[in-house]
């Protein structure tokens, strides 16, 4: 009988990164894939025909045992998250997906699984090392002392440092992606758990098909962050689950830009000046932020292969004619 490719399980196949993720592993045909979200279908981000999708909660540990039967490996991206607006104002239910990794970890332990991945975040860093625009690019090592992102970022630490341990007492091989801003085609642009690329990009989008020729930025705009294009996400993720490195690495754009430099690229592409009015108590997360790729150039010869501009207006006309056709 001929032999069956791996079963991957992807948790939060239904979220946008896990989106992609089934669709580059599916084309890979080298892997079965099985994804697992807690939204109902209707509202998933890509439906693959391909995998067998399930929807569970998987902060419970019998959908975790359910979802890992018979599983080779898994990638946890399942996450109760958004862009600053939900993160700031949603600490506790961002820290209850620990039990989502822990639950899942213990499930992966219990089914033989060969090798787990944690979609662990930039919200890991030290917040002292941001505190400036102009900021140095965070190395993995910046993370100690302590002082992450306040509810999600602590969650992300602590869910590292299990997956860490499951290796050292367990002996379960893990990896750890520190993800810094993705974005691109399929994923959230409006609804409050959207991030800056998308939203910048709606609000553009609105401002012309309105003629009301006018933006909200949260903050001053000076504030600086980078963002990195899905496709080379999904690249570097696959990237690090193939390799022997069991320390978290950045997946990051090192391309550092200030909010009101990203909406000069989507005004550019959109054909429009806008005028900026800034709100100044909006949620706004560190001063600046940007990721070293050092590490993973060097041990995985992996860097963003995309440019901001080029994956902007990618995002843009993905997001134009969602919301042209959704009327
Ligand atoms: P997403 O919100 O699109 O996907 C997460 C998915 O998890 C959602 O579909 C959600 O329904 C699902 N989920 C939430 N609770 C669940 C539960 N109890 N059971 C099952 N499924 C559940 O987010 P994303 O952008 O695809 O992010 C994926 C992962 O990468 C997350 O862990 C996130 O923290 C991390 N990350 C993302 C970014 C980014 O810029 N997108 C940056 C840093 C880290």
């Amino acid at each position: 009988m001929a032999q069956q490719h791996p079963l991957v399980l992807i948790a939060g196949g239904g979220g946008f990164i896990g989106g992609h993720l089934a669709r580059a592993l599916i084309g890979s045909g080298t892997r079965r894939v099985r994804c697992v979200d807690i939204k109902p279908l209707a509202e998933w981000h890509q439906i693959h025909d391909d995998a067998e999708n399930m929807i569970l909660d998987l902060r419970e540990i019998e959908a975790c045992r359910a979802s890992a039967k018979g599983v080779d490996e898994i990638y946890n991206l399942a996450c109760d998250m958004g862009g600053m607006g939900f993160i700031e104002h949603n600490k506790a239910l961002c820290m209850i997906s620990v039990l989502i990794n822990t639950h899942l970890l213990m499930a992966a332990r219990d089914a033989g699984v060969q090798r787990y991945c944690y979609s662990s975040s930039a919200c890991v860093y030290n917040a002292d090392k941001q505190t400036n625009a102009n900021v140095t690019a965070l190395t993995e090592a910046d993370v100690y002392p302590a002082m992450p992102d306040d509810g999600y970022g602590w969650e992300k630490l602590f869910s590292e440092r299990m997956c860490r341990h499951f290796t050292e007492d367990f002996d379960l091989i893990t990896r750890v992606t520190r993800f810094h801003n993705v974005y691109g085609p399929y994923g959230t642009y409006d609804g409050g758990r959207e991030k800056a690329p998308a939203a910048m990009c709606r609000k553009v989008i609105q401002a012309k098909l309105s003629g009301a020729h006018e933006i909200e930025i949260w903050g001053d705009g000076e504030q600086t962050r980078s963002f990195a294009y899905i496709d080379d996400a999904i690249d570097g993720i696959q990237r690090l689950m193939r390799s022997d490195i069991a320390e978290p690495l950045n997946i990051g754009s090192s391309q550092l830009v200030s909010i009101n430099r990203l909406v000069d690229i989507v005004e550019k592409i959109a054909g429009i000046k806008l005028q900026r009015h800034y709100k100044l108590d909006a949620p706004l997360g560190v001063r600046g932020r940007n990721s070293d790729n050092t590490t993973i150039q060097r041990l995985l010869g992996w860097q963003p292969s995309i440019s901001l501009e080029d994956g902007i207006e990618k995002t843009y006309r993905w997001i134009y004619n969602e919301m042209s056709t959704a009327g």
